[in-house]
């Protein structure tokens, strides 16, 4: 076998911290083979000073969103900034997973791309949020618990490996229709007899409710609204994982083009100026408040960030520091924040048995950063060094 030797480094992960020792990667294989003292290899890369991290994991992701053609900048950009695995939370662009995203996600399946795992298309109330977005269809709209289970059977079938759901108003209308409990229960339990991840697009805990109550067993999103405390304690009791996206919901907006604001109808106009009312300042402390509640009842947080529309400015991805320092914000150690965003986000997607940490047998998804890593997660808006799946991508 052909071996890489990382040597003079320390190691840090969700269970390690600050650990010296090197790490002997099969490259052929691309798997971490021995880690321990004085190790040698084919070749050796001297990282003196430098701290290796497993490669980061953002669980909330949405690689497609417009109808375009699918390009790799956006998973090369991803790569070389740390961030070696994303999670796909629904496609939007109107498209079924197996009209050719599933295939193309085949050919990006490389060293220099994040890897990409799928919910392919969201499985949503008919007419309802993430069914219908805006004018196009996005999601598969279901109206009983036969088409839902169907559906998640396809997509599974057909190569996607997770299932995302969703509960919200579309455009703010109380009339949205949701999912019944019927179908709620319907969805989880076929996710948890084909053994693949399963998560729901929530922002309200109004909306929550039914979710745990359902036996949706993760939240793609960490509610805007205080979490009654009966509630957050039935989520810890069902150990249900929160991907938080919590940047996500203060980021800037781009003002809408006034060409575009002319020739709108006018009750979505009306839509738009309600929501360009909401204080996202204080939802954004609310989610902040709700995941620092939820930490102290031993519930798991993961690191989401709910990119999107990278095919028009891929630039934008890369390590999501805010979302670390809201994360510590929230009352978690920097360990911890580290943890959400490896081995808790691997646990999660079901990909532990391979990532999310620094062991012999993982596949070796190796990022290292030369100043310490603290509280202001400065160290990784500049990752020296990547490797990915065994193979060196980045080498400052
Ligand atoms: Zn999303």
């Amino acid at each position: 076998m052909s071996t890489i030797c990382l040597k003079n480094a320390r190691l840090s992960d969700g269970t390690l911290w600050n650990v010296r020792a090197d790490v002997l990667v099969d490259a052929a294989e691309g798997q971490i083979a021995a880690i321990g003292p004085d190790l040698a290899g084919d070749e050796t890369i001297d990282l003196t000073g430098c701290t290796i991290l497993p490669g980061l994991f953002d669980a909330h992701v949405h690689v497609v969103t417009g109808q375009i053609e699918y390009n790799d900048v956006a998973l090369k950009n991803w790569a070389r900034a740390g961030v070696l695995t994303v999670r796909d939370l629904g496609l939007g662009d109107g498209s079924h997973a197996g009209d050719g995203y599933l295939a193309w996600r085949e050919t990006v399946r490389r060293p220099d791309c994040a890897e990409i795992l799928t919910a392919g298309q969201a499985i949503a109330a008919r007419g309802g949020y993430m069914h219908r977005m805006g004018p196009s269809e996005n999601g598969i709209g279901v109206t009983s618990p036969e088409e839902a289970r169907a559906a998640i059977l396809k997509q599974l079938a057909d190569g996607c490996d997770g299932v995302k759901t969703a509960m919200d108003l579309d455009g703010m209308r109380e009339d949205t229709p949701q999912l019944s409990p019927e179908i709620l229960r319907t969805i989880a339990e076929t996710a948890k007899s084909m053994n693949v991840w399963c998560c729901a697009h929530v922002l309200q805990s109004r909306f929550l409710r039914p979710l745990v109550e359902g036996g949706i067993p993760e939240m793609a999103h960490m509610v805007t609204d205080p979490i009654p405390e009966d509630l957050l304690d039935e989520m810890a009791a069902r150990r249900i994982p929160v991907t938080c996206t919590l940047q996500a919901i203060n980021a800037p907006r781009p003002p809408l083009p006034p060409e575009a604001l002319a020739s709108m109808p006018p009750e979505m106009k009306e839509m738009i100026a309600k929501l360009e009312a909401i204080d996202t300042v204080q939802q954004e402390r609310d989610a902040v408040d709700n995941a620092r509640r939820y930490h102290e009842k031993g519930g798991m947080l993961v690191l989401g960030t709910d990119t999107m529309r990278m095919e028009l400015n891929p630039e934008a991805v890369g390590v999501p520091v805010k979302e670390f320092r809201l994360m510590y914000e929230a009352g978690l150690t920097v360990q911890e924040v580290l943890a959400a965003a490896t081995c808790n986000a691997a646990r999660v997607c079901k990909v532990d048995d391979r990532l999310g940490s620094i062991e012999v047998g993982k596949q070796a998804n190796l990022i290292a950063i030369r100043s310490p890593l603290d509280e202001t997660f400065e160290a990784l808006t500049h990752v020296e060094f990547v490797m990915n799946r065994g193979v060196v991508i980045k080498q400052a």
